[in-house]
């Protein structure tokens, strides 16, 4: 698989330290407020890309940090405790916040079908390891301490600008804004390892450390869980684009310091999800979520779509009307798939199989080209073959792409059988000519006669203008973790 690297700047082959084997780090969310989508397109591609290196066999490894201490508003080390900030803000405790925006986010990534990595670790977890950690880089001389606070001492390092092509200067103010000059430095570009002489009074998360009483900095905290938990040499490193300067490049120089050897091959970033106004951030309050994305009536999976459609390594502009268009074709490619025959038992065309497999991985392969993947399942639809043959296809791509093509075509195929049923029973007067669909499986007929009846009064309710008890029938069913989704003359209830 050819895949662009940060750190060579070119397409590279993806290849692993182990063969068959590849550990791989994700740079996990500031839990101080929930995921706005544009972060969740860096998750979306991470997922993606995780899944199809293990569909190409490799048996992946991956580990993210949830950060719940030490980020500041800019990330060079000055501004406000992020963690701070939230807990501020809703008159709660820095550990409530970090675990509800956690579950929260958690919460985002069923919805969108994210595979949440198999080793998740809050950095307040690992803070003897931080401690271990900066005292070997004191130890080796690549650390010193001056006003109170540890420092990295990047004059230290032959290359500290590692993805550079960039000015130093630019750099050195890095993607995020708001840079304020720290006196207590060596060098303009170094970072605080650990922060004894707090700048915040209030400071919640405090441990004892040799250098006093603190917390650790931002970066030091994704090197020692990564070191801890994927070893010495990391296949894979994974972020939004800003987290390239000063993030991975700080991550890149400690690491190897401690190390004394090279450490990870293959950076991987995504680039930013931004709005027409810019770039789409947590910090000015304003962003758009998952669950903003679903009251105005989209299916996470449709924003799962949209993401697909572009190139990970491109910008992408959020609009309304990309939304809209990604909820079209999501919709007619589940109702093209909804109408093969799923109990087709020809025998799977072999030819056709490996000719369209073949067709996927080589998207994939091309620096994880998903626009061209999802043009694969609209092939699959136009080959000549049988429907159990597509059908497994369609499978084998959506161990991938994730977009519950199957499920939701389930969906359809059963809606459109309620639907004729209903048709041909010939329907008679009132409420009768209404469709009801039961999408909780486990529901027994009593509870499935229940329900239908108290649907069925509160169409009539509706039709009469009684929306009151309409909305106290759905309000009740709502109490007892029912849901309705209103269609035209079918409504839908599943169990939450
Ligand atoms: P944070 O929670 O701020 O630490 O960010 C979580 C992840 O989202 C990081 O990998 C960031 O690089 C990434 N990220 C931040 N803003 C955006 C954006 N507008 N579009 C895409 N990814 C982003
Ligand atoms: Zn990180």
């Amino acid at each position: 698989m050819k895949l662009y690297n940060t750190l060579t700047r070119t397409r590279d082959e993806f290849v692993t330290h182990e063969p068959g084997k590849c550990r791989m780090y994700t740079c996990g969310p500031t839990v101080y407020h929930f995921a706005h989508i544009g972060n969740l397109r860096t998750y979306i591609m991470e997922d993606v890309l995780e899944k199809y290196l293990r569909y190409t066999g490799l048996d992946v490894t991956r580990c993210m940090n949830i950060t719940d201490v030490g980020h500041l508003t800019s990330d060079a080390d000055t501004g406000e405790d992020k963690m701070l900030k939230g807990a501020r803000r809703e008159h709660k405790t820095v550990m409530e916040i970090a675990r509800f925006y956690t579950d929260a986010f958690f919460a985002d990534c069923e919805k969108l079908n994210i595979k949440i990595p198999e080793i998740v670790v809050p950095a307040t977890s690992y803070i003897d390891h931080f401690i271990e950690m900066v005292t070997v880089l004191l130890d080796k001389g690549y650390a010193y301490l001056s006003g109170g606070n540890v420092y990295f001492d990047t004059s230290k390092l032959d290359n500290y600008y590692v993805f550079g092509n960039q000015e130093a200067e630019d750099l050195a103010v890095g993607v995020r804004e708001g840079v304020e000059e720290d006196e207590a430095k060596r060098n303009k570009t170094d970072f605080v390892l650990w922060f004894t002489k707090s700048k915040f009074e209030d400071q919640e998360l405090k441990w004892d450390s040799p250098w006093g009483v603190g917390y650790p900095g931002w970066h030091i905290e994704c090197s020692a869980i990564s070191l801890w938990n994927l070893g010495e040499y990391l296949d894979l490193h994974c972020g939004g684009v800003d987290n390239a300067f000063p993030h991975h490049t700080n991550e890149i120089a400690q690491s190897e310091a401690y190390l004394g050897h090279p450490w990870c091959s293959h950076w991987f970033h995504v680039l930013h999800l931004n709005t027409a106004s810019g770039k789409m951030s947590k910090s000015s309050g304003e962003f758009l979520t998952v669950s903003l994305l679903e009251e105005k009536g989209y299916d996470p999976l449709v924003y799962r779509f949209f993401c697909l459609g572009s190139h990970y390594r491109k910008s992408l502009v959020f609009s309304w009307e990309g939304m809209d268009s990604a909820k079209t074709a999501y919709a007619k490619l589940v109702s093209r798939i909804a109408a093969l025959n799923p109990d087709d038992a020809a025998p799977i065309d072999e030819a056709v199989m490996n000719e369209q497999k073949t067709r996927f991985a080589a998207a994939m392969d091309n620096d994880l080209n998903t626009a061209l993947a999802l043009t694969a399942l609209y092939d699959v639809l136009k080959a000549k073959t049988n429907d159990r043959t597509k059908l497994a296809l369609l499978s084998d791509f959506d161990s991938v792409l994730s977009l519950f093509l199957l499920d939701a075509a389930a969906k359809v195929r059963a809606q459109n059988k309620a639907a004729e049923a209903a048709k041909s029973a010939g329907a008679g007067a009132g409420t009768s000519e209404l469709t009801v669909v039961c999408l909780a499986p486990d529901a027994d007929d009593a509870l499935k006669a229940e329900i239908e009846g108290l649907i069925r009064e509160r169409a009539d309710a509706k039709k009469a203008k009684n929306f009151a008890r309409a909305d106290e029938i759905r309000d009740s069913l709502a109490a007892r973790g029912i849901s309705l989704k209103d269609g035209k003359g079918v409504v839908e209830w599943s169990k939450a």
